[in-house]
Formats: C-alpha cells, structure tokens, sequence
C-alpha cells in the first residue's frame, strides 16, 4: 500500500488553496462540501469562475505566511516554482499538503468520490491514473443505488436500539444483513420508509426462521442489454429465482446471477407454456419460500406485459414486490430504426395499441386511429397486418402513408421493412420476418431514410 486511506473531519477547519484556475475551484468546491473553511490564495481569479459560496480569496501571490492556522493546503497553480514552494513550507509545518498532478510533491492524494452520503467511496490509484480511478467509480455509479445514502441515514437511527435488544454480535450481524440487503432496504430505496421501520420493528419483535420472500417484477427493455436501467441490474444480481419469457434474450439473462434458479415461463403465440394464471400462483408461491423472485419481462412491464395482473395477486397475498419499469418496444425499437415517434412536421400524438387477432379480427377503434398527424405503434401486429392496412385505409388514411414493420429491434437481429399501407402487406419479405415485429404507421416512417444510425449486422444482409 503506497497510501493510508483515511477520512479527514474538516468541519469547520480552514484550508488553504493556492491558485485560481478551473481545478482550483473544483477542489474549494470539494473542500466546502466536508465543511471546511476555504481560503484561495491568487494574485487573481480566473474570471469565467465564480468564487464557490461560502468561500473566501485573497487577491495575493502566496507567501508562508498564508500557511499559518491552516489544517490542509492543496496548490493548484501552473507555477512549478510556486507549486513546489507551497510543498516545502507545508511539509516545513507538518501540514498535509496536496499538489495537483505532482504526487511527488504531495503528502496526502485526493481520491475520486462516490458519494452517497453518509456513505463514501473513495478511489485512488496511488496518482498513477486518476482517470482509471474516475473510470472505476463510474462503473461502481451504476451498482450503488443514489437511495443508499438513505440506507445508512436510516441503519443509523435503529443501530442503538437493535444492539440493546440483541446481544450477541453474531446475532446482530445476521439480523442487519437480512435489513441491509432484504425486503427492509428494498422498501426504503423506493422512498417507503415508513413501512420500512415497522417491518425492521417487527422483524424485531418476531425474528423469523426465513427471511422474507419478495418479488420484482422488471422491465427488460427491447432486446439490447445496454438498454436495462441501472435498478433493473441491479434486482438481477440479487434475485435467488429468475422467471422468464422468450422476449427476453439470452444476453440479458445471462447478467442474472449465475446460480439463480431460471425457471422458462415461455410465451408463444398461441402456445403459452405456463398459462397466466400459474405464473401468477408461481409467484406467489415462491415468494411464500421465502425466495427473491425476479420477474423479467421484455419491455416494460406495464405496457401489453399483463404486469398488473402478476402484481394484482401478489398483493392480495400481501407479499412485498416492486415495479421496474423498462425501455418499452415502441420506444427502444423505433429509436434504433431512425423513426422518431412524434416530430413537428408529422405528428404531434402518437398511439400504442395491440394488434392481437381475436377470432381473426381486430377489435380496434379504427376511427380514433385513423387521424391525421398520429404515430400508430401497433405490438403484436404481424398477423393482422393485412387487416390493419385495409381497415386503417377504409378509415380514411391515405393509401400512400408510410409503414414500416421491425422485428427484433435493438438486437444484431434487427430488419425493417417499409413500405405504405397498400405496399407492405404484398411485400414477400414480410413473410420472412421473426418475432417479436412491431409495426409503426405515419409520416415519421419517412424519416427513417435520413435518421436510420443502427447498421445491425441483419440489416447488411
Ligand atoms: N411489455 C412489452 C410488450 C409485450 S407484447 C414492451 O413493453 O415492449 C410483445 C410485443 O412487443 C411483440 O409482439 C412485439 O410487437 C413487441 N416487441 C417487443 N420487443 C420487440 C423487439 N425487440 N422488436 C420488435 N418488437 C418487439
């Protein structure tokens, strides 16, 4: 270990920056935020900077004398001379002393931050790279909840309380784990930390042999991995049994946890391997084991994914779960396909329906949809794509308005086909199509000529 890490109480303390360039107000900046007093010493402030609140300058070239009362200086200067001398006199005093992009010259290191205060992470590669240790954060962004702040604040206030009511450590620790890492925290990262506290007091009163059982029922998104929110992973890597369908793909479920229990839940078309209502009592009843289940659905739940009528059960069984959305179809795929859902010049609203057969029809309100400057996005649509163009015409479209249909958007897999109303249902390559295929209907599909940037492989062919 080149370097101790520590973390310095500066409340209240004064500390000295010389220089007053970008980076010298970026470290006042930092210094303000632990609450330390901050002095800038520089014969002048770059004036596109204004000087951080609660900070002070004095307009002069430094001297030792700047030094005295000073509980930490960092010199950011592009003076080497003055640079190194604000080093020696620092060290002269035994005052840890930094100097920016010198670690030569430094007696302590300034670390990248994550900051999910009270929680703190600081990364360092000893001054060897800090952009690597600005990279490492950034990963570890995404991995770190900004709620996790709460989580700690929250932890805190029933740390006295849970130590007086058990004893052994062992004990204690066990209990804060299923807290910290349970349905307890899941409840305060979603802002609830009312029912939090009576489930930490409960648990309390009456610990239990199991932990409890949870559901999340998340949104994949279209297809590209990239496309999962931060949460979305998250509740992937926690989860003990992973219920899943064939919209969601091979590389998504791939960043579940490798000894997650994957149960296939399969829906195709006409061909439901699990009917709706067994997966919902699966849910339920997995949840009751005392399992993390995660739901994972392509899209997003709430849109055409039957997410209402999963959660519905859950809840009369009182069994805690949580919503993620994700990146719906109509979204994540026309964006890949250049097809801007609304634009000025095309279409001020824009409509999601399903175009499912039932009885070989399509129960529609074709009226509504046949509107002038309105984007149709029907899901589910391949199979009634010919009654779709037919009525939509005999609704008053003109026969000329663009369409397209895509099927595995956002994937290396994706195709489009476009055409207009009367075109597209004889194109012979519609036929080649595999699901899942979305269709989009109005003058934005014309866009797609100039706007198309996802070149996926499929589309070369
Ligand atoms: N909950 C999902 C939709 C489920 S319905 C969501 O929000 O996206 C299934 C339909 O979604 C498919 O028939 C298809 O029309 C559409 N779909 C989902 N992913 C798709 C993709 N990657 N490319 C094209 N269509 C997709």
């Amino acid at each position: 270990m080149d370097f101790l890490p520590v973390f310095m109480n500066l409340k209240g303390e004064k500390c000295l920056i010389v220089g007053g360039g970008k980076v010298a107000v970026r470290k006042a900046s930092v210094l303000l935020q632990a609450g330390a007093m901050v002095r800038i010493v520089a014969p002048q402030l770059n004036e596109s900077f204004d000087l951080p609140t609660g900070s002070e300058h004095i307009a002069e070239c430094f001297q030792a004398s700047h030094l005295d009362g000073m509980a930490l200086v960092i010199a950011a200067t592009d003076d080497a001379i003055v640079n190194e001398q604000v080093s020696r006199e620092a060290k002269q005093r035994n005052i840890p002393v930094n100097v920016v992009d010198n670690p030569n010259l430094c007696t302590f290191i300034m670390p990248a931050i994550l900051d999910r205060s009270p929680l703190l992470v600081a990364f360092s590669t000893g001054g060897a790279s800090p952009v690597l240790a600005r990279l490492l954060r950034g990963k570890l962004e995404t991995l770190i909840p900004q709620a996790y702040g709460r989580l700690v604040a929250f932890a805190e206030r029933f740390r006295d309380t849970v130590k007086q009511r058990i004893a052994v450590p062992s004990q204690r620790r066990i209990f804060w784990e299923d807290v910290l890492d349970g349905a307890v925290a899941e409840k305060v990262f979603s802002g609830d930390e009312h029912t939090a506290e009576a489930m930490l007091l409960d648990l309390l009163e009456h610990p239990k042999a199991q932990a409890d059982g949870e559901v999340y029922l998340v949104g994949a998104g279209p297809g590209d991995p990239d496309l999962l929110t931060f949460r979305a992973l998250r509740l992937m890597q926690k989860a003990d049994v992973v219920l899943y369908d064939n919209l969601v793909s091979e590389s998504i479920l791939d960043m579940t946890r490798r000894d997650a229990q994957r149960i296939f839940v399969g829906k195709r078309r006409g061909n439901h391997t699990l009917p709706q209502e067994e997966i919902n009592d699966l849910l339920v009843r997995l949840a009751k084991e005392g399992k993390r289940v995660l739901r994972l659905k392509g899209g997003d739940p709430f849109i055409f994914g039957r997410g209402g009528e999963e959660i519905e059960k859950l809840a009369e069984h009182k069994i805690n779960f949580q919503v993620v959305p994700g990146i719906t179809a109509a979204s994540g795929v026309s964006t890949y396909a250049g097809i801007p859902l609304t634009h000025r010049d095309h279409a001020q609203s824009c409509i999601f329906v399903t175009g499912h057969l039932k009885d070989g029809t399509m129960e529609l309100d074709w009226d509504l949809l046949a509107r002038p400057k309105q984007t149709i996005v029907v899901y589910m649509g391949l199979h009634g794509l010919a009654i779709l163009c037919s009525q939509l015409v005999s609704h008053g479209l003109p026969a000329t308005t663009p369409i397209a249909i895509i099927q595995q958007g956002t994937t290396q897999n994706q195709r489009a086909i476009c055409g207009t109303l009367v075109t597209l249902p004889q194109d012979p390559n519609v036929a080649q199509l595999q699901a899942p295929t979305l269709i989009i209907v109005g003058g934005v599909v014309s866009l797609r000529e100039k706007l198309a940037w996802f070149k996926p492989s499929a589309s070369l062919l």
